[in-house]
């Protein structure tokens, strides 16, 4: 593990009673009105929100294209990022990265940066893995954020910010490898993918998740294509329907991770307000409705949901849904008892799986050194009081 920094910067812009709102949580009809009340032009908006989320500024001093009086005028009214890096960890590999945040009330919330295809052989892939809430209430059993309780919904602004903060750090080593020559302009990607499955529940923050989602999508801003971008939830009925009527053209991932009642109530208490039943009449209407398949996500647990006999309910259950499986082998938790199934017992899962022609992939591990599970160095540096440090 490295220590890649600590972060020891203030805002200088506010004082800590009266912080300035950030201009992230400002949606692109309030930035229009926004605008003309400072008696600019529209068209002074789309250079604005070209600067916010095109090109990443991270102050209005450098949005150039705009005169210094309308400049001034923001300064005193915003700060840009609402979210602020505490800690930033880089796995021995070179392949993930992951930051602590700090939010403007002090709150800690955790964002991950996966790197494929660095040796080259694939298509470079460079996928944010973003917080939707601080904490979560839904308190699945092996899940770190759900071990350490809800805290509170995050806000567009501070969900965008993360995935703005990732392409920073991919546009500076884009910009290095370009100036040493080892790469060409165009042979380099920002963020590819941005996946909604780090700390919280995207559908319990519906709106802010979707609010974030349009800023994302944005074709004059950060222009990241709804097929690249994947909502993952622990199976929230009505919001899952209420989705599948959303014009966006996202990537559902449903945690399952147990084919039936028993098993799943034992892990997730979700699963006594919304039964496995009711789950997959939502699922199947989902994919009806939109002609997308769903990602079931399944965390392999050793001897609690990973028997043969679990692989064939699972099977029976997606049968003829248009669907893919992840299997994720569990990163323990300081605080759970689970552990990993040998590679016996997920190649004999998988088996059966794929017999019974369920597509599935066992998912690749990325930064376990560096506690890159969902809530794991949040919950590790709470236990260190880091974030008590300033
Ligand atoms: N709340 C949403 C999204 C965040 S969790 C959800 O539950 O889907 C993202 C994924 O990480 C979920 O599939 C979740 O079950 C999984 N996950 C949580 N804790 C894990 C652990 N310790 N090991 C492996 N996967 C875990
Ligand atoms: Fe919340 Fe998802 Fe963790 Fe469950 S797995 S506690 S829903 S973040």
């Amino acid at each position: 593990m490295t220590l890649a920094s600590q972060n020891t910067s203030g805002s200088s812009d506010t004082s800590p009673e009266t912080p300035l709102p950030s201009i992230l949580d400002v949606s692109e009809d309030d930035l229009n009105y926004v605008v003309s009340q400072l008696g600019q032009p529209a068209f002074r908006a789309r250079q604005l929100w070209r600067s916010l989320y095109h090109d990443g500024a991270q102050s209005f001093d450098e949005m150039t294209t705009l005169a210094k009086p309308f400049r001034a005028a923001l300064e005193e009214r915003y700060r840009i990022s609402p979210v602020a890096p505490e800690v930033e960890l880089r796995s021995a590999d070179g392949s993930t990265d992951k930051v602590l945040f700090k939010l403007q009330d002090g709150e800690l919330i955790e964002t991950v940066l996966m790197r494929y295809g660095l040796d080259g052989h694939r298509r470079a892939r460079r996928t944010v893995c973003i917080s939707t809430q601080a904490g979560c209430a839904l308190g699945c059993t092996f899940c770190a954020t759900g071990q350490q309780g809800f805290r509170r919904q995050l806000s567009p602004g501070e969900i965008v910010a993360q995935v703005l903060h990732m392409r920073r750090v991919i546009r500076s080593e884009n910009a290095a490898l370009i100036a040493e020559g080892s790469a060409k302009k165009d042979e380099v990607t920002e963020i590819t993918n941005v996946v909604f499955m780090g700390m919280g529940e995207p559908l319990a923050n519906y709106n802010n998740t979707m609010g974030s989602i349009a800023v994302m999508n944005h074709g004059q801003g950060m222009n990241i294509g709804a097929r690249h971008l994947t909502v993952s939830t622990v199976g929230l009925v009505p919001e899952i329907r209420k989705l599948a009527r959303e014009p966006y053209q996202l990537n559902l991932a449903v945690s399952l991770h147990a084919p039936d009642d028993e098993s799943r109530s034992r892990t997730m208490p979700v699963n006594k307000r919304y039964p496995i039943a009711r789950l997959m009449h939502a699922c199947r209407d989902y994919v009806e409705t939109t002609n997308r398949r769903i990602f079931f996500e399944y965390v392999l647990l050793d001897r609690e949901n990973d028997t043969p006999e679990h692989a064939r309910k699972l099977a029976d259950l997606l049968q003829g849904l248009m669907c893919h499986v992840n299997l994720i082998p569990v990163n323990p938790t300081e605080k759970g008892p689970y552990s990993r199934p040998n590679d016996r017992r997920s190649a004999l899962f998988r088996e059966i799986l794929t017999r019974s022609g369920i597509p599935n992939t066992v998912r690749q591990e990325k930064g376990i050194d560096i506690n890159a599970g969902c809530g794991q160095l949040r919950a590790r540096s709470l236990d260190d009081a880091v974030e008590t440090a300033k």
